[in-house]
Parts: structure tokens; sequence; C-alpha cells
């Protein structure tokens, strides 16, 4: 039960929250050693009994309240457990990565030997066992880890607290720290920095200024800087971009790009921890994008739930700068070439890193949402996944015909890749529009003609709710009204918002209940604005933020927005679960 941190925001792993001291701690941040009170490492006593003892006399409820710990080497069993030690304060446990079963609860868990994690390996197997242990409402501290380079990973990875301990020293030894990296002072030409300290080293070298001041001011400086990189990263995390930051920021180093690769490989801490809608757009800038807990969700999701519609002809199209593609120019275009034949194909545009977005799921995100650099070109890494997933998605439909309407690189990587088609040659001018009429008009002669409007509905409700829960909300007789499903009594029942997402009424919920995904359940009381985690027993695990959840009590039954994952409601001791946008009593 931690009673002093709350989960106020998240972005990823990344988190923002409160630490509630004499004054509250916005985190991520940096804690001083004046917020905390700590009873020292077991060996500075001089018997167990002492240091207990001794501990009860530490106790400071404003302060950050670390009971005595073992302290050993990182790859050292601490050869002793010592007991749990009561408090009603905040409490900062210290644990031990490797060798860490189920600790006590505390508010804070501070990572034991986090100052030697540089192994990449290490710092992310570490880091993923504290967060695997630990609950998910009390924070991480790693000590003596965090310089301005690798503070912003630090923070995507689950940190929520670092401290200066790490730049302070080493501003002692002359490394000079920036978010590009550190450099020896001495093989600096000029400071990179502007700030009164580096204004002050820089002044002409005085015979009487002492060495011990100027590495003051080193420290003073890199101080800084660590405190300049939290506040852009807490920024990053409101902004809902952190991941664009650490792409970039990870750059400065081969270890810090391979933590950021080795984690991608790790997909179920991210993808558990990533909501499944962010209003910022997603850029796709580097390699590591590709592999984006987003970028595999949809693709996956498209592939295993999404069900291509029974149509005989199949339009490959490619994707435009502007979102939804059916406002961007060309696909305005491309819709008037086709006309009436519209209604009987179905489109589907093949991009880069989302690879196959059919066009029913063009508003989902991120595929309204995304941002890519267009060269034309197209790298070895980005063919692979886009092919494997046109063929993951060929061999589930049942296309007659195949007409592909893409030009340069794509269309080569397409038709060298044996994909059976009419290849059109793709484009926007004259020629190519009519060239495109003219291989639809021969393809879908026989076509029958299709429910598109149905088919958005279909496809949006699987993706959120799952494989074929769609045809509960769909069953009987339905009408679908601009973005509103409408039943037979002209009730709605879930409307298509203009996110990407599709957000349920009371009557629509009850058609999915049945279905159990999404569903949270509750214990016996009526709530009213939201749903608070200790309330919630029970919850589908695959909820993720941004959902839309079902929520069933003994007095309840509403529909509302998850803001935290299935399996973090269920764990959690604070914090809203569900905002509810409507609930009856029962
Ligand atoms: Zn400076």
């Amino acid at each position: 039960m931690t009673k002093y941190f709350e989960v106020i925001g998240r972005d990823g792993p990344a988190r923002r929250g409160r630490l509630r001291l004499e004054r509250t701690i916005n985190t991520p941040a940096l804690i001083s050693k004046d917020r905390i009170v700590s009873a020292g490492s077991l060996w500075g006593f001089g018997s167990v009994e002492e240091a207990l003892e001794e501990a009860d006399g530490h106790i400071d409820k404003d302060k950050l309240f670390i009971p005595p710990h073992v302290s050993v080497p990182l790859h050292v069993e601490p050869p002793v457990d010592l007991p749990q030690i009561e408090t009603d304060g905040p409490c900062g446990l210290v644990v031990h990565p490797f060798f860490l079963d189920e600790p006590y609860p505390a508010d804070v868990y501070i990572m034991g030997a986090a100052g030697s994690l540089r192994n990449p390996r290490e710092l992310l197997k570490a880091v993923l066992e504290v967060k695997e242990k630990t609950p998910p409402d009390s924070a991480l501290y790693a000590p003596a880890l965090a310089t301005p380079a690798n503070l912003a990973l630090l923070v995507y990875l689950g940190v929520d607290l670092v401290d200066s301990t790490r730049v302070v020293v080493d501003g002692y030894l002359g490394r000079y720290h920036t978010h590009d990296g550190t450099w020896n002072i001495e093989d600096l030409r000029e400071l990179p920095c502007r700030c009164q300290h580096c204004r002050a080293l820089e002044e002409e070298d005085r015979p009487d200024q002492n060495q011990n001041q100027n590495l003051r001011m080193i420290s003073d400086h890199n101080h800084l800087k660590l405190e300049e990189e939290i506040r852009l990263v807490r920024e990053m995390i409101r902004r809902g971009c952190l991941r664009e930051y650490v792409e970039r920021s990870v750059r400065v180093t081969p270890e810090e790009t391979t933590t950021l690769r080795l984690l991608d490989q790790e997909g179920r801490y991210l993808e558990r921890r990533t909501p499944v809608f962010r209003k910022s757009v997603m850029y796709s800038n580097t390699a590591e994008s590709l592999h984006r807990v987003e970028v595999t969700r949809y693709a996956k999701r498209v592939l295993d739930r999404y069900r291509a519609p029974e149509s005989e002809v199949l339009l490959l199209l490619p994707c435009s700068a502007r979102k939804p593609y059916s406002k961007s120019r060309s696909h305005r275009l491309f819709a008037g070439a086709l006309g009436s034949w519209r209604k009987r194909i179905h489109e589907v545009i093949l991009t880069s890193p989302l690879a196959v977005v059919p066009r029913e799921l063009e508003e989902v995100y991120p595929a309204a949402h995304y941002d890519v650099p267009v060269t034309g070109r197209w790298d070895l890494e980005e063919r692979d996944w886009l092919l494997g997933c046109l063929d993951a998605y060929l061999e589930r439909s049942s296309y007659k015909k195949i007409i592909v309407h893409l030009d340069g690189e794509l269309r080569e990587a397409v038709e060298e890749h044996g994909i059976d088609a009419v290849y059109t040659g793709g484009g926007t001018n004259g020629e190519a529009l009519s060239r495109l009429t003219k291989a639809v008009k021969e393809a879908a002669i026989d076509a029958s003609v299709l429910d598109h409007k149905r088919l958005r509905v279909r496809a949006v409700t699987d993706y959120f709710f799952g494989s074929k829960s769609s045809d509960l909300l769909l069953a009987g007789e339905v009408r679908i009204k601009g973005r509103e499903v409408q039943n037979g009594d002209k009730k709605t029942l879930a409307t298509l918002t203009p996110n990407g997402t599709i957000a349920l009424t009371i009557e629509g919920a009850r058609r999915l209940e049945p279905m159990g995904a999404a569903l949270g359940e509750i214990g016996e009381f009526l709530p009213s604005g939201a749903v608070l985690s200790p309330g919630v027993i029970a919850a589908d695990e695959e909820i993720r933020p941004g959902d839309d959840v079902i929520v069933r009590g003994e007095k309840a039954f509403g529909v509302g927005r998850a803001r935290m994952s299935g399996w973090e409601m269920v764990r959690a001791t604070r914090g809203v679960a569900v905002e509810l946008r409507k609930v009856e009593e029962v």
C-alpha cells in the first residue's frame, strides 16, 4: 500500500507522479539528500539490534525514510535479510535488482548498486526485474546513475527518481556533462554552455584561481544541466512524445542505443504500458521507430483481429503526408478516379512504418497520427517488414484480383516480391488516374457492392474489443448514421470518435459485455465520475490506457475510458482506473 506516491500521467513506461513529502515532489525528479533521511548501511552499526533500534529515531514524516539496508556490490547476494520496519511516513526500501523476491511494501524502491549499472543488458534487466516485483503505484529510484545524456532513457525505462550524485562527483574529476555527452574539461577548446559557472570558468586564467574552485564550478554546471534535462523530460511526458525524444537522445552512445533496442525486444514490458491512443504525432524518424509498440501493435491487430471484407478486388494505394489519408489531395484524386466503382473494391494503403492500413482503420491511432521522412527510398529492413505484413495479410484474405497503384521503389518492391496484380504505375496526374479507372473498371465489373460504412464500424470495433466483437455490436437490426451506430429503436450503441477510437453507450456495452473483453469488475458500490483502482476487483488483462472499458459491479453498470492498464487497475492501490462516461444503478 503506497500512501505517499501517486501516478498521475503516463507515456509508455514513463510516468508523471507525486511523491508527498513535506513539499510534494513532482516526478520524474531529482531527489536531493535533504529530502531523505537514511538510517544507513547495516555495516555502519555495531549490531543488527543496534541498527533496528536506531532506525526508529530516524523516522521523519516529512522526509523519505530509508530503513537500515544491506549494501553489497551489484552481483553479490545480500548475506542477510532485514525485517520490515513499520513507519507511518513515506518509506524508501533498498532492493537488490538481481536478488529480489517479494519486497516489503514501500512508497519508493531504491535500486541498490544502481550506480554500477553500465552494461545495457544489466541495466535493462535490473529495471525490468524491480518493476516486475514491485507494485505499479510505487516509485523507482535509481541513485548515482543519471547524467544529462542518459536521463530521458532512464525515465523511459520506468525510473521515477534520480539524483545528481554521479554528475557532481564527475565534476570534481574534471568531467563536463551536457545533453550530448561527457568530456574531460581539458579537451574542450571552448565551453558549449553559457551558464554562470561556465562563464566564470572561461574567464581568463588567473594565477590565483583555485583548482578546487574550478572543479566545483564544473560540478555546479553538471548539476544544472541535469536539472534542465529533467524539466524537459517531464514536459515530453506531458506532451506524450518522450519516445521520440529518447530515440534521438540515445544516439549519444552506442550503449544507450543498445539499451533502447533491447528494450524494444522486450515487447511485452512496453506493450503492457503503452496507451492505445495519444494526441501527439508519432514521428518515425529512426531505425528504432519500426519496432515501436504502436507500430507492432497496429500491425498485429490488423493481422489478428481485423477481417478483410469478402471483396473481389483489392486496390493497393500509397500513403499521403496528410492524415487521415482520405483528406489528402492524392487520395481525393484517387477517389475521384474510382467514382462509383469505389463501392465495389476494397482499399488498403501500404506505408512505412505501419505496413498495411485497411481504409476502414485509417483513423485509428497511429494511422492518422504519424509522420515519416519521405525520400522515395525504402531500405531493406523497411521492405522486409512491409512485404512480410503484406504476405500475412493476403494469406488471410480472399481477393480474386489485386490492383497496385503504387510507383517508384515501393511498386518495384511489391512487383519483385511476386505479388500477382495489375500494376498501373501509380501517380496522380491525368494519365495515371485514367489508368487507375480503367484497371478498376475491368477488375470490378462483376464485383458486388460493399457496405463500407458497416465495414468501418466492424473493423474499428474488432480492433479495440477483439476479434469478432463487432458481431455482437452489429447483431440484429442496426443502422449507421454518420459516425453513430444505432439499434432498431434508434438508440445509439456506439460512436466512432474523431480520435479513431470507438465510444460505447450503455446499450452498446450491454451487447459486448458477454465477451468479457474490456471488462472491469468493481465492488459493491455505485461510482460517479470515476472508478479508482482500489475499487477494481478484476479487469481484463488486455485493457490499455485509452481503451473503452465496460464497468460492472453488483450495484452499477457503466462505461468509460481506461486511465491505466487492466493489470495495473488490479494491482494499484491509488489513482483513477476508469473515467466514467455513463453509469447506471442496477
Ligand atoms: Zn554551464
